[in-house]
C-alpha cells in the first residue's frame, strides 16, 4: 500500500509528526519497533512527564544549549504555547511548576501518551508497532522503508524520528544514524548530556556524603586555569559514585566538552554552598557569631548554616575539630573554612554512560536540515525531527519541547510535500 508519508518512531517527535501529517489529510503510517508508543514519554519526568516550559521564547532557546537558535524559526511557527493550547485542545489540562515547567494536570505522563494515541486513531493513522525498521531505501519521487522481516512500503515522504542513544531499553538505539548517513548527512559527535558526573575523590570512594541532598547551590565548571566555564544553581545529590541532581546534570554537557577540548582526564568543580552570600561578609559574620561565643563548639555555633552532614565534611576538611570552642579557632581557620564553604572544589573523571544520559548530545548536523520546515537538505522528501537532530537542551521540559516542535513541523511540511508531488 501506497502512503503519503511514513513516520519512523513513535516517541513524542513521531506522534506529533503524525498527527500533524494525519491533519493535513495525508495517509499516514507510523512504525515503531516496540510494542508500545511513546515508551520514553511515558517515563519522563520521573512518570509525571514535563511536557514543556512556559518560560518566553529567549528563555527557552537559552535553555537548549545545544542548537537551540536553529528553532528560532521553528518557534515562529509552533511554540511552547501551541503545545500547551495543543494539548488542552486534547483534554490535557497542563500546569505550571517552578522554573516554568508544565506537567498534565494529572501528574501521570501515560496520560500525555494516551492522548496521543487518541489523536492519531482519530485521524486515522495506521500504526505499526513491533516492526524494526532495518533500512531506507532513497529514489527520486519514492522513498522506500525497509522492516527487519522483510517487509517493505513507500511513501512520497518520510520522517525519520528514531530518537538518540540514551536509554535503549524504550527503544532509542541510534539506528537512525545509519540511514541518516547514507542519505547524504553529517553526525556529529555523539555524547552523554544531562548525566551524572563521576568521581574518584577519596570522599566520593568513601561514600562520606553518599545521599547528601544541597538545596539551590551553585555549581560552576572550570577551566584549566581555574575560571568558570559555567554555573549553575539549583540542587543537587552526592552519589555512590559522584553527583547528580538539576545543577550537575546541566553543567554535565560542558565537563564533557572539557575533558575534550583540553585533553583532560579529570575537570575541576566548585561547589557553592552559600550562593546568596558573598565571601567577605560572610567571613565577617562568621567571625562575630563564633567570637561571641567562646565557650560553645564551633558546630553547635554554626549550626543552621550548612546541612548537618556537609557542615561536619567541611569542618573536618579544613582540620577543625567541630567541638572546639570558639574561642579557640583561629581567624586563619575561620578564613579557610569560610572559603570552602564558598568555593568547595573538587575533581570529576567523566559521566555515567550515553546508555544512561537523559539526553544524546550531538546527532544529525542541523546545518543539513531546513529550519522552518525539518527537510532534508540532502534528499527530497526526507524529514528528522526530535533528538536523533543535533540539539539538546536542559532538563525542564526543553527536550519534549524540542521533539513536539520539530515534529510538528516535520508532519507538516512531509505531508505538503507528498500531497503536491
Ligand atoms: C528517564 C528520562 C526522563 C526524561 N524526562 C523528560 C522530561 O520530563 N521533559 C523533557 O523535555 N525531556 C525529558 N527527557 C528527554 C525526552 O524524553 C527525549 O528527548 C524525547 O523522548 C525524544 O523524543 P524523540 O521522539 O526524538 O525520541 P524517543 O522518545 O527516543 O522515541 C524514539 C522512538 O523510535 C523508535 N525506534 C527506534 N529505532 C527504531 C527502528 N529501527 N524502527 C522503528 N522504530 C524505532 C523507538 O522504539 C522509540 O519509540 C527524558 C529522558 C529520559 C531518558
Amino acid at each position: 500500500m501506497q502512503f503519503d508519508v511514513i513516520v519512523i518512531g513513535g516517541g513524542p517527535s513521531g506522534l506529533m509528526a503524525a498527527i500533524a501529517a494525519g491533519e493535513k489529510g495525508a495517509k499516514v503510517l507510523l512504525i515503531d519497533k516496540g510494542d508500545k508508543l511513546g515508551r520514553k514519554l511515558a517515563i519522563s519526568g520521573g512518570g509525571r512527564c514535563n511536557v514543556t516550559n512556559r518560560l518566553p521564547i529567549d528563555e527557552i532557546i537559552k535553555h537548549i544549549p545545544g542548537n537551540g537558535r536553529f528553532l528560532h524559526s521553528a518557534f515562529s511557527i509552533f511554540n511552547n504555547e501551541d503545545i500547551i493550547a495543543f494539548f488542552e485542545k486534547l483534554g490535557i489540562e497542563l500546569k505550571e511548576e517552578d522554573h516554568g515547567r508544565m506537567f498534565p494536570a494529572s501528574n501521570k505522563a501515560q496520560s500525555v501518551v494516551t492522548a496521543l494515541l487518541t489523536r492519531l486513531e482519530n485521524l486515522n493513522v495506521q500504526i505499526k508497532t513491533n516492526s524494526p525498521v532495518a533500512d531506507i531505501d532513497y529514489e527520486e519521487g519514492q522513498i522506500t522503508v525497509h522492516l527487519n522481516n522483510g517487509q517493505c512500503y513507500t511513501a512520497g515522504a518520510v520522517i525519520i524520528a528514531v530518537g538518540g542513544k540514551s536509554v535503549p531499553h524504550t527503544g532509542s538505539t541510534g539506528d537512525g544514524y545509519a540511514w541518516a548517513i547514507k542519505a547524504g548527512h553529517t553526525i556529529t559527535d555523539l555524547y552523554p548530556t544531562e548525566v551524572p558526573l563521576t568521581s574518584s575523590e577519596s570522599f566520593i570512594k568513601k561514600k562520606e556524603l553518599q545521599g547528601l541532598s544541597l538545596r539551590d547551590v551553585s555549581l560552576s565548571v572550570l577551566n584549566p586555569k581555574g575560571k568558570a566555564i559555567i554555573t549553575h544553581q539549583m540542587d543537587m545529590i552526592f552519589t555512590h559514585f559522584g553527583i547528580s541532581g538539576p545543577a550537575v546534570l546541566r553543567c554535565s554537557q560542558f565537563v564533557v566538552k572539557a575533558m575534550k577540548k583540553w585533553n583532560l582526564s579529570e575537570v575541576t568543580m566548585s561547589l557553592d554552598a552559600l550562593p546568596d552570600k558573598k565571601e567577605e561578609p560572610l567571613f565577617q559574620e562568621l567571625q562575630k557569631i563564633i567570637k561571641a561565643e567562646p565557650k560553645k563548639s564551633v558546630k553547635n555555633i554554626l549550626k543552621g548554616l550548612l546541612p548537618e552532614r556537609y557542615l561536619l565534611f567541611l569542618l573536618e576538611y579544613n582540620e577543625i575539630d567541630p567541638a572546639i570552642q570558639g574561642a579557640n579557632l583561629s581567624s586563619e581557620k575561620i578564613r579557610t573554612f569560610t572559603r570552602s564553604c564558598k568555593q568547595f572544589e573538587f575533581k570529576v573523571n567523566g559521566t555515567l554512560p550515553l546508555e544512561k544520559a537523559f539526553v544524546t548530545g550531538g546527532g544529525v548536523s542541523v546545518k543539513e536540515i531546513e529550519p522552518q520546515t525539518m527537510a532534508s537538505k540532502k534528499k527530497n522528501g526526507l524529514y528528522f525531527c526530535g533528538e536523533i537532530l543535533d540539539i539538546h537542551g536542559y532538563t525542564g521540559g526543553y527536550n519534549i519541547t524540542s521533539a513536539l516542535v520539530t515534529g510538528r513541523l516535520a508532519g507538516i511540511n512531509a505531508a505538503a510535500f507528498a500531497k503536491n508531488k
